[in-house]
């Protein structure tokens, strides 16, 4: 059967794909599975493509093309070295790199392709597009929209109704779009974005951040010249990526400038809280579209059953927490966002071409993995707040590291009790190792602890804590964290089966079971003052149940039972929820009888 590749010709990076065993695979050349779309001429005028174009771009801008996608179809022509070529012509240098890539790892020659385009993209920028294609030497059987392609590599055999949302942030543009699949149809139900948002204005914020804090000590603006410049822009580029992961990271750049002959070097450590709020307000902005598109396709969030995150600036860790607040659900982001669309592209080719399709298959964490700590919720300290380092659905292997505070003034140890499940009561789920780092040196509360977590392709977990003014270490390994929590899962839907099968609710009665609550002295302080508060209304509830009316004594009884329960769970939170409903009861009934 013919081979269609699948190129997504992006804005920022391009890549290819094609299918190989019923699967979409990335094809990947030197280690590198995406190439830049970035074209130049080097000083002796020899034409570079991808990573070497791209890194002579902040030295030779006027021998660097990059984001020619957005001149597509414009009329617009650009500047290369002495000569002038149309944006086709330059994506099509692109294209036939991706082409001759294909070839290369084929073995034989590719002459077709799937193209993909942003779901805004006019009639004349689609023709510009399938024009760079066969100028490429390359007959374009389908140009397909890039939201069209992440959701078929989510959902390669659309048949049911499906509604996806697909967020997607590249390096300069930002778009989000609403996909209806039903019946083998894919369709854009609306698209909003920004095309002058990115990844790209992050690197600036962060870049404009360093240099002046850089500027405050030394004197000196590193972005002055244009050396010094480059060099920041990509040293900030490259640790905005680390932060995705790790929750601090160092920029070291030695000799990066020189003031009265003495050589300076950029020697920052830059956190996550440093970069967050710098990146917040533009995150914002990409919000604001989301509920335009939802409001576009006449859909409420409710309504979607996928949210998928597409384009490499996706992966920034707050993009995952804003839009799992504003959504109100899961985010999907297992298949790499950088290549979701052009494995999409290679999926419709495979539609196409009639191959038979299996799913896509990634490795992911079905669980979420975090650690034990105390937090404020509500106005009251609760012990046993469950704080998520690996968020469920990521895809394997996968590293993070997340800082935590100590509680106390010259605290000597820390606990780091790892759980897995999606409660925010670690008591609610599953508990899977611990350590403990000792000998912390004398310092106030709020002395910083990283812990960081890495978790294989085999489940084995390693927890790493350490203290980050000395250093002070310590490691844990934890093997099979995912097969042993399938296995008991297994277990428990066996049970739950068997329950169902023999006409007995036991199990799910054994399963809904509270766990036995520790003695009272054995609580804390925190947890222990609302629950003598609780057990007080409990009294007070009770004895006004007699002269109630049938219904508010209906009413507060449901309520005496919630607390009661809370309170042998110790779910300090629910405690405190109930507790001022039932405070509430209580004071109007005192009033009324
Ligand atoms: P794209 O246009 O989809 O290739 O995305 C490119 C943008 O994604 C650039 O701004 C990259 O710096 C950014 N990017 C790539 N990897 C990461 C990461 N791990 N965390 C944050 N941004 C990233």
């Amino acid at each position: 059967m013919e081979t269609i590749l699948g190129i997504d010709l992006g804005t920022t990076n391009s890549a290819v794909s094609m299918i190989r065993d019923g699967k979409a695979v990335v094809l990947e050349e030197d280690g590198q599975k995406i190439l830049p779309s970035v074209v130049g001429l080097d000083g002796s005028g020899k034409l570079l493509v991808g990573f070497p174009a791209s890194n002579q771009w902040t030295l030779a801008p006027d021998r660097t093309i990059r984001s020619v996608k957005r001149k597509m179809g414009s009329g617009e022509t650009v500047r290369l070295g002495d000569q002038t070529y149309t944006p086709q012509e330059i994506s099509a240098i692109i294209l036939r790199t991706l082409k001759e890539r294909a070839e290369r790892l084929l073995g034989q020659e590719a002459r077709k392709a799937v193209i993909t385009v942003p779901a805004f993209f006019n009639e004349q920028q689609r023709e510009a597009t399938r024009e760079a294609g066969e100028l490429a030497g390359l007959e374009v059987v389908r140009i397909i929209n890039e939201p069209t392609a992440a959701s078929l590599t989510y959902n390669p055999n659309p048949e049911q109704l499906q509604r996806l949302l697909i967020y997607d942030l590249g390096g300069g543009t930002f778009d989000v779009s609403i996909v209806q699949t039903e019946q083998g149809v894919v369709e854009v139900l609306s698209s909003h974005g920004d095309t002058q948002l990115g990844g790209d204005d992050f690197d600036h914020l962060l870049m404009d951040f360093v240099c002046d804090k850089f500027r405050e000590e030394h004197k000196l603006d590193l972005r002055a010249a244009l050396t010094s410049r480059s060099r920041v822009l990509k040293a900030v580029e490259q640790a905005k990526c680390r932060l995705s992961f790790d929750a601090f990271t160092t920029l070291q750049e030695e000799f990066i400038a020189e003031q009265g002959g003495v050589p300076l070097h950029l020697n920052m450590e830059l956190s996550r809280m440093d970069y967050e709020p710098l990146i917040e307000p533009l995150l914002n902005k990409t919000l604001v579209r989301v509920d335009e598109a939802l409001s576009d396709a006449k859909l409420t969030a409710k309504q979607i059953d996928r949210v998928i995150l597409v384009g490499g600036a996706s992966r920034t860790p707050m993009v995952h927490r804003l839009l799992q607040e504003q959504l109100g659900q899961p985010i999907h982001s297992e298949v790499d966002p950088d290549l979701c669309v052009s494995m999409g592209a290679a999926i419709q080719g495979g539609l196409i071409a009639g191959v038979d399709l299996g799913p896509v298959l990634v490795d992911i964490t079905p669980h979420t993995l975090g650690i034990q700590c105390l937090s404020e919720r509500h106005g009251f300290p609760s012990h046993y707040h469950f704080a998520p380092i690996i968020e469920r659905n990521t895809a394997l292997p996968a590293s993070r590291s997340e800082v935590f505070g100590t509680c106390f003034d010259d605290q000597e140890k820390v606990l780091i009790n790892v759980f897995q499940g999606e409660h925010s009561d670690v008591r609610q789920n599953e508990a899977v190792g611990g350590i403990e780092l000792e000998g912390l040196a004398n310092a106030k509360r709020g002395h910083e602890i990283l812990v960081r977590f890495d978790l294989d392709l085999d489940g084995i977990l390693t927890v790493t804590a350490t203290e980050k003014m000395t250093g002070l270490e310590k490691k844990l390994t934890i093997d099979n964290v995912m097969s042993r929590f399938r296995s008991e899962d297994r277990e428990q839907a066996k049970q739950r089966l068997e329950a169902v099968f023999s006409g007995s609710d036991a199990a799910a009665a054994a399963e809904r079971q509270p766990p036995t609550p520790e003695p009272d002295e054995d609580l804390s302080p925190e947890i222990k003052g609302p629950i003598d508060k609780a057990r007080e209304l409990l009294a007070q509830a009770e004895r006004l149940l007699d002269d109630a009316n049938q219904q508010d004594a209906e009413e507060m009884q449901e309520l005496i039972d919630q607390l009661r329960e809370a309170v042998n769970a110790r779910a300090v939170d629910d405690i405190q929820d109930v507790s001022a409903k039932l405070d509430d009861l209580v004071f109007y009934l005192q009033d009324a009888l």
